[in-house]
């Protein structure tokens, strides 16, 4: 699996349609300062379903819509295509997997794979354990590393956990157990009603 392309429109200070389509190998993005080179990153996080606008630099999530310019208006939308090539059936999908995130400056967004709307949920599982997720330290950004290294060893377990594969199952696990737990909190209030009515 790899990453073809990214699309963007109305991310941060892509207003026009931008593609960059990417080779297998080596590919480095240069540009001045200012330019938008982290900005590319950040939208490739944000369409793999990035919650927090605080790590993209932002302080709400329609701080990533294009703010205008002295000579440009702002825009409404911003919208993210992300296109793996997945021949090799790497994730669990169609050989080329398609993943879009919109956001409306309302509030309202969308994530789609291969222009199914789906929830973000969906798009979590599909990449969680790739290496690739929202959370994979894949995509390393400015200050990631001296993050890591100054985190607490349980926050740096749940690195070693989404290299090993097993993030995937302990999520699995934590949503069962809660499941398990409203069950057992309907059977509690069912012994209840079947005490009041003996
Ligand atoms: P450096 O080399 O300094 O790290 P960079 O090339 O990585 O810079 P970015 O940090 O990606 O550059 O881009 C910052 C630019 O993006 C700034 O000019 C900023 O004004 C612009 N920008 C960020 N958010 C928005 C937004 N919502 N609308 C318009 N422009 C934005």
């Amino acid at each position: 699996m790899y990453l073809k392309q990214i699309e963007m429109v109305g991310f941060k200070s892509f207003a026009d349609r931008t593609k960059i389509t990417f080779d297998t190998g080596v590919t480095a993005i240069v540009g001045p300062n200012g330019s938008g080179k982290s900005n590319v990153t950040e939208s490739l996080r944000w369409a793999l379903g990035e919650q927090s606008a605080k790590s993209l630099r932002g302080a709400k999530m329609p701080d990533i819509i294009f703010a205008g310019t002295q000579k440009r208006r702002a825009l409404n939308y911003a919208e993210v295509i992300v296109t793996f090539d997945n021949s090799d059936q790497y994730l669990a999908s169609d050989k080329t997997v398609v993943v879009t995130r919109r956001l409306y400056r309302n509030g309202d967004s969308e994530f789609l794979i291969n222009d199914r709307k789906v929830r973000l949920k969906d798009v979590h599982e599909l990449f969680m354990d790739t290496g690739l997720g929202r959370d994979s330290f894949s995509i390393i950004s400015q200050g990631k590393i001296e993050s890591i290294f100054n985190s607490k060893p349980e926050e740096r377990r749940l690195i070693f956990e989404e290299a090993a594969g097993v993030l995937k199952y302990k999520t699995r696990k934590k949503e069962t157990e809660s499941k398990l737990a409203s069950t057992q909190e309907n059977m509690d209030r069912l012994d209840d009603i079947i005490y009041e009515l003996d």
